[in-house]
């Protein structure tokens, strides 16, 4: 009786400690790290997508329907990164706790300024970034901004763990911003290279660290490379020092190999996500790792 009574006690201490705790999905690997940062022992985060996969076509799973279905919290990148697989999925699981305009749904592009936002509202054919460019999170320097955004949300879902959220933003923010300045110093000897990337994955990357864009690879975002496109690179390639060619993990690299070997131009091949390449398991060393691949270290 005294055993039975005893355990029956210990089951209720831990169906109440895992009630307490909120049930996070996020869209993309480098967000569930930032919610895990800040939300601690108090959250339970999964990702969806993989982060050595292409975050704007990912394959649904069948398992990720059952994660939406049970989330108190969806935290999103937007800026329509997840456009073309998200929707059909909140339809499938029909979650109203995490629906469009509910506190349940975060959408961290609320919390940056985007850049190449289109001045006119048709959407030239076939480029995958009508809003903006989605790929903000790869300017380190928006990372702690993220986490205070994440961290609010949290504190407004669970008040009681308000202090706790507020503590673990703090330590990641004053970690994060002894790493940024790490990896200032680091890229400060490239500061005003030109560089082609293939997709437009690092706009934000440079502009923080003065690299400069000479053009990329493909002619719209999300269109392949053409011969005719090529060629216009190539002449830009005859008239200016570019330092890299910058690709991404995902795309087909044939172009941006074919330029590398023809004019003489180091090709680097950078993780865009958290998982994307072995060495970048954690969002700290997401970055240490696109930074070590530039200096060569
Ligand atoms: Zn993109």
């Amino acid at each position: 009786m005294k055993r039975c009574i005893l355990a029956l006690a210990v089951f209720a201490c831990f169906s109440q400690a895992s009630a307490r705790r909120v049930q996070v999905v996020a869209t993309y690997p480098y967000i569930a790290e930032i919610v895990e940062k800040v939300g601690g022992e108090n959250v339970r985060v999964h990702a969806l997508a993989r982060g050595d996969w292409n975050p704007h076509t990912i394959v649904p799973r069948p398992s990720f329907i059952a994660h939406l279905r049970k989330a108190d919290l969806l935290v999103i990148n937007g800026g329509q990164l997840e456009i073309g697989w998200l929707p059909p999925l909140l339809n499938q699981a029909n979650n109203p706790k995490i629906q469009a305009g509910t506190s349940g749904l975060l959408d961290l592009s609320g919390a940056v300024t985007m850049i190449d936002v289109p001045s006119s509202v048709s959407r030239a054919q076939g480029d995958v970034h009508p809003e903006g460019n989605p790929h903000y999170y790869l300017d380190p320097a928006n990372i702690p901004i993220l986490a205070e955004a994440v961290a609010e949300r949290l504190s407004e879902m669970e008040p009681g763990s308000a202090a706790v959220f507020s503590a673990n933003l703090k330590s990641f923010s004053d970690s994060w911003a002894v790493k940024l300045s790490e990896w200032e110093n680091r890229l400060k000897p490239l500061s005003g290279a030109m560089v082609i990337e293939y997709h437009k994955n690092f706009d934000y990357f440079m502009r923080r660290f003065q690299l400069k864009l000479a053009g990329t690879l493909e002619p719209l975002p999300g269109i392949p490379p053409t011969s005719r496109h090529i060629e216009g690179l190539e002449q830009i390639i005859k008239n200016t020092h570019i330092r890299f060619i910058l690709q991404d993990i995902y795309n087909p690299d044939a172009a941006a190999r074919h330029l590398s070997q023809k004019y003489k131009i180091p090709m680097v091949a950078l993780p865009h996500d958290v998982g994307a390449v072995p060495g970048a398991e954690g969002i700290v060393t997401l970055f240490d790792e696109i930074v070590g691949r530039l200096t060569h270290e």
